[in-house]
């Protein structure tokens, strides 16, 4: 029965693969079927979900942002639609949905006690500038608010700067590996590049996988080979679920999503590492809070919740003896990873 189930989650039969943007495809109702998931239409021929009493994904025709468990992931490539059946890119399956539902097994879940924060920007490099407001001076604060709390909470924290000095992009992340620190946040407020004033909330982002192009790539395409960071991108991946999680539902804001990219300070990171934006300081409102210490005190409390979610995720506690007969298909991973999905 074990082997069974198994092959029927992980080995989807290549006969109901099929082609699209140059990748394997697969029929989101069939996964989703294998995956012990219930599947109907919200919207038929638009709109998928996928349900159980643990789990819910929402996938839409021709889009690339997929929705798990209430919070907006980026795939990397479209929900394409083939005579009335959706289809997923079977690498989103193995890169995006499966690597937060079914927690892989880490070879080394080594306890988090180092934390590399990475304020945006600095010195001749402003970031961001609306009016008189400098994106450089706001990731700092925010940074070294988050830093305190961190500490409270009982980590270690190196910063790649602690004052308004330019730090080049690679020495950042070299700065982290240097050290030995266990995972690095990238702090940064966001902009749209027109000026558009009606875009608001966090997106965090994390590697790219090999062979797709980031979410929002300008000209770097999917041809880009591994990079360090790709090592663990499943982790990656987990932590910046976490930390946009916690986020959205901490600060009660509008989810920009999960997202990737080969930003330079995430590419050559060997640790588990993400970039947050931490919202617009083109929106009228949203930029008020940004240059708010007290909102900035309840942004750094969501993230140290975030990575507290993450850290319970990556040393899970031990596994109960019993488990429920509808758990044990799967592994006893899943159990641990579908209560903190909640
Ligand atoms: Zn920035």
């Amino acid at each position: 029965m074990l082997l069974i189930a198994l092959c029927l989650v992980f080995c989807l039969s290549p006969a109901h693969a099929t082609g699209f943007n140059g990748q394997s495809y697969v029929p989101l109702a069939d996964w989703a079927r294998a995956s012990g998931l219930r599947c109907f239409w919200l919207k038929r021929g638009d709109e998928i979900v996928a349900t159980n009493r643990t789990t819910r994904l929402v996938f839409d025709k021709y889009s690339r942002m997929a929705e798990v468990n209430g919070i907006n992931v980026a795939l990397s490539f479209p929900v394409a639609l083939d005579h009335g059946t959706l289809l997923i890119a079977q690498m989103d399956l193995n890169t995006a949905i499966r690597p937060l539902l079914f927690l892989p097994r880490f070879a080394d879940p080594k306890r988090i006690t180092t934390i590399c924060l990475d304020p945006g920007h600095g010195g001749k490099d402003t970031g961001n500038h609306t009016f008189w407001h400098s994106e450089k001076t706001y990731t700092l604060a925010l940074a070294l608010e988050l830093r305190d709390q961190l500490q409270k909470a009982g980590f270690n924290v190196i910063l790649t700067r602690n004052k308004d000095t330019y730090v080049e992009l690679p020495d950042r992340p070299a700065l982290a590996n240097r050290r030995g620190a266990d995972l690095f946040v990238s702090l940064h407020f966001n902009a749209t590049p027109t000026g558009k004033d009606d875009v608001e909330g966090p997106q965090t982002y994390c590697i790219t996988p090999v062979g797709a192009s980031s979410t929002d790539a300008q000209g770097e395409g999917a041809n880009y080979g591994p990079t360090m960071a790709n090592r663990v991108e499943q982790r990656s991946l987990l932590l910046a679920y976490q930390m946009q999680k916690s986020l959205v539902q901490y600060l009660r804001v509008p989810d920009r999503g999960v997202r990737r990219a080969r930003y330079a300070v995430l590419r050559d990171a060997t640790m588990p590492a993400i970039l947050i934006e931490g919202g617009y300081m083109t929106h009228p409102v949203e930029r008020k809070k940004i240059y708010d210490a007290a909102y900035r005190r309840q942004m750094a409390q969501a993230m140290v919740k975030g990575i507290i979610a993450y850290q319970r995720l990556v040393s899970p506690p031990p596994v109960p003896m019993a488990l429920p007969i509808t758990n044990r298909l799967v592994g006893t991973n899943r159990v641990s990873t579908l209560k903190h999905m909640q």
